[in-house]
């Protein structure tokens, strides 16, 4: 049996209504997004601005009212059971905002009361440790550098222990050193067990750390499946050969992935780049008794299947 998943979203939509107006005239931001975020997993939400990350995020917060749908976080529905909902997760926003004259320990300390974490059970100084906060448990918050800051709202996003973390945007508009360091920690949170998602417009920021990745487009979910399936697919080249003469049928190899007449004397042949090249392509074309007049190549990385993933008209 497998384990339940750690957040299901079905038909999730988002209508914002406009000031003093009727939500059914407002801006479609979910148009029904549907996905499951396995158990112990990194998932990526990945997405241009305005694509619905955010909104997404903030309807698990419980900072946005839905429109319809249904959505359980670690098997709490949010509308049944929101207290339930809301201790299973912790979730770090984008804003970073702080009393500046509370301390790091008594940020988390506040934060645990109003979780309801009893004094026992309060873990300020250990979260504070974990993200390398340790020596400014007692300094004012307006001295923390931004990066120190963005640390200390993973430790207050973790003061219930909640096992799922979300991060909005953790990296944006953070310097290369920073963004790796806020990977390890993530990192490290999902190696002790933490489900973790994340919302980023990075590609390599989601190529590196998520288990799984979903894109998400003008409100709708584009693609949802583990990394390594969509870096296969970026793994895939083309070659376009032009023949000394017409053909009905494509020429066939296990070398190929896929291999299509794409016009009277052209053959689109798909490689992967891990396996083969172009060049040992055309030999084996030629080797199956087929003249090569000219040759184009295409290559999609994973730019360019996302741009072409999301370039999908309004
Ligand atoms: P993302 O996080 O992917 O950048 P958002 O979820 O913030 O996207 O936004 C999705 C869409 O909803 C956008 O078109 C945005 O302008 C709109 N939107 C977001 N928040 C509000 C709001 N409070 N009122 C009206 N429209 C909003």
């Amino acid at each position: 049996m497998s384990a339940a998943p750690a957040i299901r979203i079905r038909d999730l939509v988002k209508r914002y209504a406009p000031a003093g107006k009727d939500a059914g005239e407002g801006k479609l931001a979910l148009g029904g997004v549907s996905f499951d975020v396995p158990q112990g997993q990194i998932f990526g939400l990945l997405g241009p601005n305005g694509a619905g990350k955010s909104t997404i995020i903030n309807t698990l917060a419980g900072l946005v009212m839905k429109t319809s749908g249904s959505v359980e976080i670690w098997g709490f529905d949010i509308d049944h059971e929101p207290r339930n909902a809301k201790a299973s997760i912790g979730i770090v926003p984008q804003e970073i905002v702080f009393d500046p004259f509370f301390t790091p320990f008594e940020v988390l300390d506040i934060q645990a009361g109003l979780y309801g974490v009893p004094r026992a059970m309060r873990r300020s100084l250990e979260l504070l440790q974990s993200v390398h906060l340790a020596d400014k448990a007692h300094a004012y918050a307006r001295s923390l550098s931004g990066g120190m800051k963005r640390r200390l709202l993973i430790a207050k996003a973790m003061v219930h222990t909640p096992p799922i973390l979300v991060l909005d945007e953790p990296t944006a508009g953070v310097d290369v050193e920073l963004r790796r360091l806020l990977w390890e920690l993530v990192a490290d949170l999902n190696s002790q067990g933490v489900t973790v998602v994340l919302t980023t417009h990075y590609l390599e920021e989601a190529e590196q750390l998520c288990d799984r990745i979903a894109i998400i487009n003008h409100g709708q979910l584009i693609t949802n499946q583990p990394t390594r399936d969509l870096v296969g697919m970026m793994r895939e080249k083309i070659v376009v050969l032009t023949l000394d003469r017409a053909i009905d049928t494509a020429p066939q190899h296990s070398a190929f992935v896929k291999s299509v007449v794409s016009g009277e004397r052209e053959l689109r042949v798909t490689y992967n780049k891990d396996r083969t090249n172009a060049g040992e392509v055309l030999a084996l074309v030629q080797a199956l008794g087929y003249a090569i007049v000219d040759v184009s190549t295409d290559e999609a990385d994973l730019e360019d299947v996302f741009v072409k993933l999301t370039s999908t008209p309004a």
